[in-house]
């Protein structure tokens, strides 16, 4: 784990990502109880296929990911470490997060998953609005009028407390050219 890429002096960082993680799963079990067809769960990796950019995470939440892709069997790593590889060479747009499970539309490493990806869907921001089409097509229809999306203004709030950010494939290349990997 790379522990010296978390904030200097602070040995909390990872409870406070639980904390920010627990809170997170309080407001979107909320949403559920609110709309129970709510679109958003594993499998539906839809905007894992189309993001704007490569995901990016803070040093905490790198911390708390990278053991479950040291965990993954070799074979499928050393698939991912080919993907994220090909999308440092060439990132083009949209792109498809290389930690997507192709076959199952399910993310490989969904309960470390970046903070980003468990608010997506759930989340707004007011300058940004929503970019899940799907989502917004339910919005558009009526559907989620009474929900009280979370605030992604707050959780960017909290992440800035976690430590440098950087993107999942610098991360990555960085921990592959460690003695760890
Ligand atoms: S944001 Fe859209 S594509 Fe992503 S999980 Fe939710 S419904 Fe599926
Ligand atoms: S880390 Fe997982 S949940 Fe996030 S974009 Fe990649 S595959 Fe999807």
């Amino acid at each position: 784990m790379m522990r010296t890429d978390l904030p200097p002096g602070d040995a909390d960082v990872l409870t406070r990502l639980g904390q920010l993680h627990a809170d997170i799963d309080a407001r979107v079990q909320a949403i559920r109880a609110e709309a129970p067809a709510w679109l958003c769960g594993k499998g539906c990796g839809g905007c894992c296929r189309r993001l704007a950019a490569v995901p990016q995470l803070t040093a905490t939440e790198w911390a708390f990911l990278q053991p479950a892709l040291a965990a993954l069997p070799s074979a499928q790593l050393s698939a991912i470490a080919r993907a994220m590889a090909q999308l440092a060479a060439h990132a083009a747009r949209p792109v498809t997060c290389p930690l997507l499970d192709q076959a199952s539309d399910a993310c490989t490493v969904y309960a470390h998953r970046p903070v980003a990806c468990r608010t997506y869907g759930f989340y707004a921001q007011r300058d940004k609005g929503l970019y899940c089409g799907d989502i917004e097509a339910q919005v558009a229809a009526g559907q989620l009028a009474d929900v009280v999306w979370g605030n992604h203004d707050a959780i960017d709030q909290r992440l800035a407390q976690l430590g440098e950010t950087r993107a999942l494939t610098d991360w990555f290349a960085r921990w592959q050219a460690s003695a760890a990997f």
